[in-house]
């Protein structure tokens, strides 16, 4: 999933733009959500101690530990995760925090005539445990069905070679194809290719990407709609719009949705992704993504798991389309002539997908310690501010230090747990410090810790989020970003914008007094904060990094990842990259808002 990040952070951040009947002046909405800090306010007295507590020689000095080469990369169930767990555990005690992880497993036995010490309350731990199960091994198959009696005919497809079927979890099923275009519903602009077709129980053939990508005739090069399939940001994405298009088939109640590649002149077909074709760069080796596949047992899943997204090359699809005498090629033209949907059922065609999984179980942990509130009415209540610990691990001899990802987070949320136990005054309301494990096999530690919270999720006031909090904006990238914002003078707003201290945030819409808690301590920070607000009904589609659990929880987030670096995901992603003034200002600024918010 995370390499989908950066494709999901800039569809989140752009499909949370207002569509275009709302938008009537895109200008006007991108001031109205822009902060720009030119004179700074000094800080609030009251959390103010602790916020100069707040340092880069601090924050490098945990980062160099926790993205050493001795933690070999801090993958979940490794021993260098749990040395970066104990570390952060021991930081925790130093500094005076509660622990805020499981409790006793076994019962305190009350020892004979002593009542008064089987009385006392057990004491937490900062560990919060929990047990995944991790796919060993995954077979897939896909066998074709296609004419009845003696016509019928049967063909097996190989997988990692006809088709990539990633999932952890079993499957087997046996359904009716259709065939539905792009997959496109965009009634605004006139163009849904789901019309007049039950996708219902059945499995969904769609084309990837959509039609007229360089035609400015096709109703999707329209204005509202063009950034969510044609973004002008050359994206990384593996799954991004496709993902969402296969996920309102899912809703719609498909089975499985099965994806071909409609443009393979440039990237070639899937075969090319397979044996993982892409251009070397000596600090970028090709290294197999060899991560653990885990699963939670019995956990409520997100959006995208348990979904059949099978990517199938072009001469598969075509085996598919045969039964009905068309071809991928012919249908893509029949569709481009009037840019006019062209779906429909395959009538005597079936196809049967199966996965069987080989399991294990592997223990880790994630990280909580809490600072109690002040006031007696509202210390029951808390904010919970939390970064992934965990990364890639090592590939032979190639450590991913994860050093931005997410040393830079976590460090920022142990800095941030320091000043307030530092900070003589505490907020009104209580504040939760959690250290996720598993977060790069899906969100897992802060799934776990949703379904298991520290305090309940209708008492949690809001989730801020750190993944990503070391690289400070490009031009190009800023320029890029401005670009997609569709104003009309992008110059002027550039001008207006400091590159250095640039901060895409991307939050929970209907959340004023998040907003206000930002907005607030920003005015003694002094970034140039662009807000995008994600409608709720979004929510579930704001994936990508830990706010996700908690947006499907209902719960208002916020998430902060500052620029992005090109050593994400590879070994190159390494301490020297980094010098730790985005991540003092980013540390603060979350200080900041999260003492204003609790102490509201
Ligand atoms: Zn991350």
């Amino acid at each position: 999933m995370k390499k989908l990040l950066f494709a999901v952070v800039i569809l989140s951040f752009f499909l949370a733009m207002p569509a275009a009947q709302e938008q009537k002046d895109p200008a006007a909405d991108v001031m109205k959500n822009l902060q720009l800090v030119e004179k700074t306010i000094a800080v609030p007295a009251r959390p103010l101690a602790g916020f100069d507590h707040i340092t880069v020689k601090d924050l490098m000095a945990m980062m160099a530990f926790l993205s050493h080469d001795l933690l070999e990369g801090r993958e979940v169930g490794t021993r260098g995760y749990d040395t970066a767990a104990a570390y952060a555990q021991s930081l925790f005690t130093l500094w005076g925090l509660k622990p805020g992880g499981d409790l006793p497993k076994a019962p305190v036995v009350p020892s004979r005539g002593n009542p008064a010490r089987s009385a006392a309350r057990p004491e937490r731990s900062f560990l919060q445990e929990f047990v995944m199960k991790e796919a060993l091994a995954s077979t897939a198959s896909v066998l074709l069905e296609q004419g009845s009696g003696e016509a019928r005919r049967t063909r097996a497809f190989a997988p990692q070679v006809d088709f990539v079927f990633d999932s952890s979890l079993p499957l087997d099923l046996s359904a009716p194809v259709v065939f539905a275009g792009y997959g496109i519903s965009e009634r605004s602009v006139g163009y849904d290719d789901l019309a007049g077709i039950d996708v219902k129980d059945k499995v969904v053939l769609i084309l990837s990407d959509a039609p007229g990508k360089d035609d400015p005739a096709s109703p999707l090069q329209r204005k509202e709609v063009k950034d969510k399939y044609f973004p002008a940001m050359p994206s990384m994405r593996r799954g991004g719009a496709d993902f969402v298009k296969a996920s309102a088939i899912f809703k719609r109640g498909a089975l499985a949705v099965l994806v071909v590649k409609s443009d393979i002149s440039a990237g070639g077909d899937i075969h090319w992704e397979i044996v993982g074709q892409r251009q070397v760069r000596d600090e970028k080796p090709i290294l197999p993504d060899e991560r653990k596949k885990l699963l939670i047992p019995g956990s409520k899943g997100m959006p995208w798991e348990g979904r059949s997204l099978v990517r199938v090359s072009r001469e598969m699809a075509d085996a598919v389309l045969a039964g009905a005498g068309e071809t991928v090629a012919g249908l893509q033209s029949k569709i481009a002539a009037r840019y006019r949907p062209h779906s429909f059922a395959l009538k005597g065609t079936r196809l049967s997908l199966g996965n069987t999984v080989n399991y294990g179980l592997v223990k880790s942990a994630n990280v909580i310690a809490w600072i109690e509130g002040s006031d007696p009415q509202l210390r029951d209540q808390a904010v919970v501010v939390g970064a992934h610990l965990d990364h890639l691990g090592r590939r032979g001899d190639y450590i991913f230090n994860g050093a931005e990802d997410n040393a830079s987070g976590a460090c920022g949320v142990l800095a941030m747990a320091r000043a307030l136990a530092l900070n003589p005054e505490k907020p009104k309301r209580s504040v939760v410090f959690c250290l996720w494990t598993g977060e790069e096999e899906g969100l897992l530690g802060s799934r776990w810790y949703v379904e298991h919270p520290l305090f309940g999720m209708e008492k949690t006031a809001a989730y801020l989020n750190l993944d990503m909090i070391a690289m400070p904006w490009s031009e190009a990238g800023l320029q890029r970003m401005v670009r997609m914002l569709n104003v009309k003078d992008s110059e002027a707003l550039l001008k207006k914008i400091r590159v250095e201290k640039f901060l895409p945030l991307s939050l929970a819409a209907e959340a004023p007094e998040l907003r206000g808690a930002l907005e607030e301590a920003n005015r003694s920070v002094g970034l140039d904060i662009l807000f995008r607000e994600t409608p709720r009904d979004m929510d579930r589609m704001s994936g990508g990094s830990d706010h996700a659990p908690f947006a499907m929880a209902g719960r208002p987030w916020a998430f902060f990842i500052s620029g992005m670096s090109d050593v994400y995901h590879t070994p190159g992603d390494s301490m020297e990259k980094f010098d730790g003034t985005v991540m003092e200002r980013m540390s603060r600024l979350i200080y900041l808002a999260a003492y204003l918010l609790a102490d509201k």
